[in-house]
């Protein structure tokens, strides 16, 4: 399984808690659609992969680096991967090499506009 489909709504909320990808794929695919209807501003999202237990401060780092930058460090080894932020309606995705991921990890995959993370976040599996 080389490709995620994620939705975010409105309602601050992803429609997957869990989600499963292989690290022996040569790139894997987070496509992300905001179904709702508010701005980006207002409540965008994103979809950062990382390992589960630097998601927080991943989005700690995310929220100093501001909107200019996605809420996401820049240039961050923490960050395995991340898309770019959408408003309602839009949609983005990101590719990153399987190679990136190891079998078996704890991964996470969060949204990390400010105050999104605590209910925006699910567990990536990763099968080899
Ligand atoms: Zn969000």
């Amino acid at each position: 399984n080389c490709t995620v489909k994620l939705a975010g709504n409105d309602a601050m909320q992803y429609d997957l808690k869990t989600a499963t990808v292989s690290a022996s794929c040569p790139m894997i695919t987070i496509g992300l659609t905001h179904t709702g209807k508010m701005p980006v501003t207002a409540m965008g999202h994103n979809a950062v992969i990382s390992q589960r237990v630097l998601y927080q401060a991943i989005a700690n780092d995310g929220l100093k680096a501001g909107a200019a930058a996605n809420y996401v460090p820049k240039n961050d080894a923490r960050v395995i991967a991340a898309t770019s932020l959408v408003g309602g309606g839009q949609s983005t995705k990101t590719t990153f090499p399987g190679s990136r991921l190891k079998a078996g990890g704890d991964y996470a995959f969060f949204c990390s506009f400010p105050g999104h993370a605590a209910l925006m976040r699910g567990k990536l599996v990763v099968v080899k």
